[in-house]
């Protein structure tokens, strides 16, 4: 059974869930619900559970926010989406990987020069089970432009590009929580990670541009946030 690492009310609204594999943030207030990011396929009984606990119910989610389109990220969005009439918006440049006409994905050939090392092999089948090879695809995914958004809960995120991992890759900041979600530009843990618990780039081979994925971790500008919420690992108060 999956299960999730933690889940943990942030600020008033704002609830993060460490998933078993990639992490999601529940927004709800205003009788609404607003997700960034929904997990893997198999985590949509997790990701509606989340929602529950943050104090909403899956019938109020208006829209599904994504840092970028991969499948252990946008995995329960396309269900939610259908039964619910919420929308999934992610940046223009992204909405490739989304709809999945591209996909900028780390594939097996990807991981050949790493294959031997402990943890890849398993980390591969555990994403296969949770649904990482499945239709994950958003067709009519919408786009997210503007620097800021306003989330139908009242909140209001900055939209922070960080491309080099997929080529829309999106962060976001809330200002009032000092909450970064950091998507995959910056996590704090992962299977093929040897340590966990600080920001830390993923390992190269998951980046479709490894150059301009340096540029934007580098870039992302840590002063001000007191939460880091990543897309991957335990979330870190700074
Ligand atoms: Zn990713």
């Amino acid at each position: 059974m999956r299960r999730l690492r933690s889940f943990t009310i942030v600020a008033p609204g704002i609830a993060f869930a460490e998933g078993p594999a990639a992490n999601w943030v529940v927004f709800t207030g205003r009788d609404a619900v607003e997700l960034v990011d929904a997990g893997y396929p198999a985590d949509r009984a997790l990701v509606e559970a989340s929602i529950r606990w943050a104090g909403g119910d899956v019938s109020q989610l208006r829209r599904i926010l994504l840092t970028h389109g991969h499948s252990d990220h946008l995995g329960a969005s396309r269900e939610l989406a259908a039964r619910t009439g919420a929308t999934v918006e992610t940046m223009p440049e992204e909405l490739g990987n989304v709809r999945r006409d591209i996909t900028e994905q780390v594939t097996v050939a990807d991981l050949l020069p790493s294959i031997a090392k402990r943890g890849t092999v398993r980390w591969a089948v555990s994403a296969i089970r949770a649904g990482g090879l499945g239709e994950v695809g958003v067709p009519d995914a919408a786009a997210l432009t503007g620097d800021d958004v306003e989330l139908s809960t009242g909140h209001r995120l900055r939209v922070i590009a960080t491309p080099g991992h997929t080529s829309g890759h999106t962060a976001f900041f809330e200002p009032e929580a000092g909450a970064l979600i950091s998507g995959d530009a910056l996590v704090t843990g992962h299977p093929l990670l040897r340590d966990s618990g600080r920001p830390q780039p993923l390992p190269a081979f998951f980046h479709h541009d490894r150059e301009e994925a340096a540029r934007s971790a580098a870039a992302l500008d840590l002063t001000g946030v007191r939460l880091l919420l990543p897309g991957h690992g335990p979330l870190l108060r700074l």
